[in-house]
């Protein structure tokens, strides 16, 4: 095939504009990025090899070489890894499907006008880094198992050539023409080996795979000699002393291991021995990723044995509620070359899990008491995460009882978050119950016309905002043998003396008015499952409850959210006997039952209900020229 000139994607030419226009310092980080794609590429080179032995073609020596020219003006970074085909190199290099950088240009257009170095340095921005330093990038590749080779071009404007070339051996070698500024220059001078080297040693010393560099050494008679010469200590991060790693260690570290634009929140970093030995190196990102709840998130712990590299992503680590934690696993106790199936059924894997695990959630609770507001942001970006471990494990009283205390909630006391047990030591003593709203936020939420006889009581209230909270506050049921229940399920009812004579008042009046009650419900028809007088209000005319079992309202919502519209919560309209709208409407009832004002006024009074719990009535336009009809009169 003859040279072909090729379009970049509309997106890379946008943010090679980008990487080239915005970066001012920290130009050298095109080195670290490259020598990690090389580091990459030997990784996976290194894991098909496993089961295909032959790919290797008798070179094992994996080494990555930087090599500066000054005559030149060029700087040669290659690797003898797993190289691209002619197709690869078209989808990798000349699109952008990496979801780090999807996330970098979606933050981007977030912050148009708002666009800093500073936001175009946390993210990685991988190959194209090159276009920093370079005017001109050549790639060529061969990759393992093919004798073909193709060579990349590109200015970085617009367009890129591919052309079929030779190549010796698999790999990589990318060459960076220098712009001008930065060989020989005043600030900075690539080809100057010594500057190099300096760079390799403070971005990649861990790359477990050797950097080469030549080093020139001329002696007494001015004869030059090169002399070949391994730059990092190889020394995987994890394998060193804990007490000896500095914190810019780990969190250089983070970033190129796990491909992270930001400094970690949390770093775990443990050793085990004993029965099964293992070094764990785990991490909580400060945010999460975009697609965390999504199918196409993919968590799991990077698997090593004996310091090398096995597979990424192995899931049966860490639980799925866990899936936010970044890391990896070294252990001598698992064979090299296991399979994803066997990985699953291994025992030593499920010891160090739960160990794993163990560890995380004692790390969390420790955050939780020693660094609350560090707790707190881990709170915001995970916490939901926690939720979703609760209730898919409603049957898993272990699981439960380990995160019950991890939870926080706002209440209706202020606007801070408490733990479960913080609510209950604040409980007065006459309080038996954990109460619980659902809404918006705990603005709304206070203000509901329910809140109203728990405040005279000094009863706080747990304000759901997530739509998981209910479903894992569900799940739980009890905390500290205290029942957990809503305020809006009709089975709430306060035990006080005052609130029984209430509830005993109101019943009786329940009793002489069935008639009006059941006309109630037939003129709002089968939306509502029943009408009732209630006790639980003060100065509310009507609320919403629902049935004490089966889907809430905001259940309700969050599966048809979902396309389920078959999960109805069972609705019940409570009328407060002691407000004047109730007598309004025995004396509507009285005066004719089939009247047009006494079914109006009834489905009035529903859909006041509904707009309280922040549901829109099905007809509007019905419902605001009833209301104009009353206020005409
Ligand atoms: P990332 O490394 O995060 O995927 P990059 O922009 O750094 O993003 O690289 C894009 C892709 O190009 C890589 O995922 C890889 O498929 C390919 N690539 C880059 N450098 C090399 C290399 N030296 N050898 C093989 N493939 C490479
Ligand atoms: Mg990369």
């Amino acid at each position: 095939m003859s040279v072909e000139t090729l379009e970049f994607q509309a997106e890379t030419k946008r943010l090679l504009d980008l990487v080239v226009n915005s970066i001012y310092t920290n130009k050298e980080i095109f080195l670290r990025e490259l020598i990690s794609n090389a580091s990459d590429a030997i990784d996976k080179l290194h894991f098909e090899s496993l089961t295909n032995h032959e790919l290797l073609d008798g070179d094992e020596n994996f080494e990555i070489f930087v090599l500066p020219d000054s005559d030149t003006k060029t700087v040669t970074i290659s690797d003898n890894g797993i190289g691209m085909t002619r197709g690869e190199v078209v989808a990798n290099i000349g699109t952008i499907a990496k979801s780090g950088t999807r996330a970098f240009l979606e933050k981007i257009r977030a912050n148009e006008n708002n666009l800093n170095e500073e936001l175009i340095g946390q993210f990685g921005v991988g190959f194209y880094s090159a276009f920093i330093v370079a005017e001109k990038v050549e790639l060529i590749t061969r990759k393992a198992g093919e004798t073909s080779a193709v060579k990349w071009t590109s200015e970085g404007a617009g367009e890129y050539t591919l052309e079929d070339c030779e190549k010796d051996s698999r790999g990589t070698t990318i060459i960076l023409h220098l712009k001008p500024e930065f060989c020989g220059g005043e600030e900075f001078d690539f080809t100057n080996t010594y500057e190099l080297e300096s760079l390799v040693k403070k971005y990649s010393d861990y790359i477990r795979y050797p950097i080469k560099m030549n080093f020139v050494k001329t002696d007494e008679e001015k004869n030059e000699t090169v002399e070949i010469r391994t730059v990092n200590s190889m020394q995987p991060l994890w394998t060193r002393n804990k007490s000896d790693i500095k914190p810019e260690e780990y969190e250089e570290f983070f970033k190129h291991q796990f491909h992270e634009w930001e400094n970690p929140m949390e770093i775990f970093h443990t050793k085990a021995e004993g029965t099964t030995e293992y070094t764990a190196l785990l991490c909580i990102p400060k945010h999460a990723a975009l697609n965390l709840y999504f199918a196409d998130y993919e968590a799991g712990l990077q698997l090593y044995s004996r310091h090398v590299f096995v597979m990424d992503k192995c899931k049966d680590f860490l639980p799925d509620y866990l899936r936010f934690i970044k890391g990896l696993v070294d252990s001598p106790d698992l064979p090299l070359n296991i399979s994803r199936e066997l990985l699953q059924q291994s025992r030593e894997v499920k010891k160090i899990g739960k160990a794993l695990e163990k560890n995380v959630l004692k790390q969390l609770s420790k955050m939780l008491k020693n660094d609350r507001e560090k707790y707190e942001d881990f709170w915001a970006e995970f916490g939901k995460s926690l939720k979703i471990g609760i209730y898919n494990n409603s049957y898993d009283e272990k699981i439960k009882d380990d995160l019950k205390d991890l939870l926080l909630f706002t209440t209706s006391k202020d606007k801070k978050f408490s733990t479960l047990a913080e609510y209950v030591e604040r409980m007065p003593e006459n309080q038996q119950k954990i109460y619980y709203a659902v809404g918006k936020d705990a603005e709304t939420i206070s203000k509901l016309p329910q809140m109203e006889l728990l405040r005279d009581r000094n009863f706080e209230v747990l304000c759901l905002t997530d739509p998981v909270d209910e479903f894992a506050i569900d799940a739980l049921k009890k905390y500290a043998d205290k029942d957990i229940q809503s305020i809006t399920r009709e089975d709430f009812e306060l035990d006080d003396d005052e609130a029984k004579k209430n509830k005993s008042e109101v019943e009786e009046l329940a009793k002489s008015h069935e008639e009006l009650l059941k006309d109630v419900k037939d003129a709002i028809g089968n939306e509502v499952y029943d009408v009732r007088l209630t006790s639980r209000l003060k100065t509310g005319a009507v609320c919403l409850a629902t049935g004490a079992q089966g889907p809430s309202l905001n259940m309700e919502k969050t599966f048809a959210a979902m396309n389920n519209p078959f999960f109805r919560a069972m609705r019940i309209l409570e009328i407060n006997p002691n407000h004047e709208l109730f007598k309004k409407l025995s004396g509507l009832h009285a005066l004719d039952k089939n009247s047009d004002d006494f079914k109006n006024f009834c489905r009035l009074l529903y859909d006041q209900a509904l707009l309280l719990e922040g549901i829109m009535p099905d007809n509007p336009v019905e419902l605001a020229n009833k209301i104009a009809t009353l206020m005409a009169k």
